[in-house]
This record gives C-alpha cells, structure tokens and sequence, in this order.
C-alpha cells in the first residue's frame, strides 16, 4: 500500500492555500499601505466589479471563520451580545462585531475601516442589516444590491424584469464607486477579471466532477478548507494555478484508483455551512468509512452553476453576466428546485445519504431542512438526516449528541446496504 493510500487525505495542493490566504492578506495591507480604496463586500456581492474598480476587497464572513478556526469566536460572540446583539443572531455578524469592539488583528479574524461596504440581500437580509449597522459605526458610506428572488412560479416575464432591475443597480454600483474612488470602469479590465473568475469556478467544478469516482479522491479537508478564494479572490489569477494544482492531483488519484479515504463505504452529503471551529468533526466519519463526496454549499460558490452563462457572454458582457449569474445562485433555489438538484447530485455522485445542517445562526441556509428531509425520503427514498448546529458558535454544538445521529444514521445505511 503507497504511504498516499495509507494517509492519503488532504491533497498536497490544499497546503498551498494558506499562500493564497496570504496573499490575499498582504494585499489588504498594501491597500492601507498605498491609500488604495478598500471594501468590506458580502458573500454574494460581484466582488469582481472591485477588483475591476481598483479596489480591495475584505470579506468579513471570511475573517469570522478565521476567528473560529482559532478558538476566538465565542469571545467575539460573547463580547457582541453584551453590547444587546441577540443569542439567536448570526454568529458571523456577532464574530465581526466583536471583533471591530476589540480592535482584532485580521490575523485572528480582525477587518480594518473600509472605504466603503457593499451588501446584497441575494443571500440574506442579515447581510444587509449587518454592513448598515457597521456602516454606521465607522461613518462610512453603503451600497446595497436587492435581489429579487426567482421561485417555482415567477414566469419569464417576472425573470426578465429582475435581470433588468439587477443590471441598473450593477451600474449604479459602478457609478457609486467611480464618485467615492474616482476610478473609471475599464471594460477590457472588467473582462480580463471576468474572464479569470469565470475559469476559476469552472476548474472547481471540474474538482467536483473527479468526485464522482469510487473511491472519491477530494475530502471535505480539500474542500472546506480550499473555500477561501471562491469568496475573496474572485477574479484574481493565483487562485486559479492553485485549483488546477488540485484538480491534476484528484486525477492521479483517481487514474490510480486512490481514494482520500483508505476504505469507502458510505458516500455522503452535507448541505450547510460547516462547523468551522470543528473541522475536524469531519474526520469522524472515517471510523465507519463514511466520506463526504458533495457539499452543496461549497459548489454553489463556483458561481457559474447556470450552464446558460457561457465564456463568451461572460466576456461580451461582463455587467449583464453578472446580473444572471445574480438571479441564478445555487444557494438560493426555491424548495422545489432544490429537491430537483439534490436528486440528480444523489444520483450522479452515487450518494448513500444526505446530512442536512439545521443551522441555528442561518436561517436562510437552514429554513426548509425538514421539508427538504421529508421530499428526499418520501419522494426519491434517499436516507437523510438532519442535525443541528452553528457554523461559529461553538456553544450551540453538542458534538457527542450529533455523532451519535450519525452514528445511527450510519447504521441505517448498513443495513440498507444489505438489501
Ligand atoms: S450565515 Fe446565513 S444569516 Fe449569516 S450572513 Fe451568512 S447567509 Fe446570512
């Protein structure tokens, strides 16, 4: 047995994350260092059209799971709540708050004074809510985008209004950043950057797609873990070298039949945002076999899930591309698409059994987990289960109470195994 198959696991390429993160640290600070405009943006936001501007980008979403990876979130959270920020609010928003009172470094999940921030509600309305209060604490202006959503029975007509709502609030934004920065939209910058977002999502989905083998080369450590830049970096060149590093390395494997786990049993689901200050709650699943081979949440990040949004419209038309790309967020399906989706994923990634995470900070994520259990079960037989937890609170885990679900659920699939 090769020492890869023994401890094979994370790909090497993921290690080089960290110089991404780094890079796209040291760029923030260059940014301050250089009196460059930066922006606090949401997930979700065109973050390309800041790279396009000429300005920073800075995640805060991103920086809180920093602070849980380090054991620092639950005193950002605490901090947050004495200052009357509920128990049930989001624990990304309540990690940023803390973490502004404290006057944080970025390496602990810290996020400067921006020039300005930029929300949409295409994911969440706590998006919003969030950039206007900390928008009023550092006295500094906010954009929002509003987003209407697409659902089972908005007609063409309705889509082809929203697309249009879209592409004149993307403009305004362009406009809003030309007044604050001075700086002038640049088309063929614009599709240079589109261009490379375009490509970096595709080289992940085609990660994705090895997946689909047995053994699965790709664990939820390369896929968690390699987020980073989905969110952040959109648009940037490096990240992509880095994904195709990973995308050559899951191909060796699986040309040479390696698995990220030594024995695969049960090939699984998650949908939800993991536990970032337990990530390696994960690797419990190994002592039943068990691996991860699709999270939802991780590939709706790759953007261009909507095969309509082509290279050459992204090049064309990098605003209107935008503005679809908008209106077709995986995240954001209504219930009936999502059950679509989740059938097919079930079916071509041969998956045994969905874990759907109930998260107590998301409701956006979270609401419908149990319609979403019942529709799986009753309509397509696929096992699933759903657990409860947080993505950045780690008082709101009971790590002993949801491996023992596991556990049973694991049982489950045993035993259907044997059918
Ligand atoms: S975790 Fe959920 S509620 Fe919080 S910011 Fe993200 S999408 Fe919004």
């Amino acid at each position: 047995m090769s020492a890869d198959k023994k401890t094979g696991k994370m790909l090497n390429a993921t290690n080089k994350l960290k110089n991404e993160m780094g890079r796209h640290f040291l760029a923030i600070e260059q940014a301050y260092r250089d009196g460059k405009p930066t922006a606090w943006a949401t997930a979700g936001t065109p973050v390309e059209f800041l790279y396009t501007m000429d300005v920073q980008p800075m995640l805060p979403e991103n920086s809180a799971t920093i602070s849980a990876a380090l054991k620092k979130s639950q005193d950002f959270i605490e901090l947050a709540e004495t200052e009357g920020f509920s128990y049930d609010l989001c624990s990304y928003f309540k990690t940023n708050v803390g973490a502004v009172l404290s006057n944080a470094d970025m390496s602990v999940g810290g996020t400067r004074k921006p020039t300005f921030m930029l929300s949409s509600d295409v994911i969440c309305d706590t998006h919003v809510n969030w950039f206007q209060v900390q928008a009023e604490r550092f006295n500094v202006p906010h954009f929002t985008i509003d987003v209407p959503h697409v659902v089972s029975n908005t007609t063409n007509r309705q889509r082809e209004y929203f697309k249009k709502y879209i592409i004149e609030q993307l403009w305004e934004l362009l406009d809003f950043i030309k007044e604050i920065t001075g700086n002038e939209y640049n088309k063929e910058k614009a599709q240079e950057i589109a261009i490379n977002s375009y490509e970096m999502g595709k080289i992940w989905q085609d990660v994705f797609e090895l997946r689909k083998n047995i053994p699965c080369p790709v664990s939820t450590r390369d896929t968690f873990g390699g987020l980073f830049p989905l969110f952040t970096m959109t648009g940037l060149k490096s990240p992509i070298k880095l994904y195709k590093r990973m995308y050559s390395e899951a191909k060796q494997r699986v040309e040479n039949g390696i698995g990220a786990l030594e024995q695969e049993e049960y090939r699984l689901m998650f949908e939800g945002i993991p536990f970032w200050y337990n990530l390696r709650f994960f690797s419990n699943l190994e002592r039943w076999n068990a691996i991860i081979v699709y999270e939802p949440y991780v590939y709706a990040f790759t953007k261009y899930t909507n095969p309509n949004i082509t290279k050459e419209m992204v090049i064309k038309n990098p605003v209107e591309s935008m503005a679809e790309l908008v209106l077709s967020f995986w995240y954001i399906y209504d219930l009936k698409t999502r059950v679509k989706m989740f059938k097919e994923t079930v079916k071509d990634w041969k998956i045994d059994g969905v874990i759907l995470h109930d998260n107590l900070s998301c409701r956006p994520n979270a609401c419908g987990m149990y319609d979403l259990k019942r529709k799986l079960m009753e309509e397509a037989d696929i096992p699933s289960l759903v657990i409860t937890s947080d993505m950045n609170d780690p008082r709101k885990m009971n790590e002993t109470q949801v491996l023992n679900q596991i556990e049973s659920f694991i049982e489950i699939l045993r035993e259907r195994k044997k059918r």
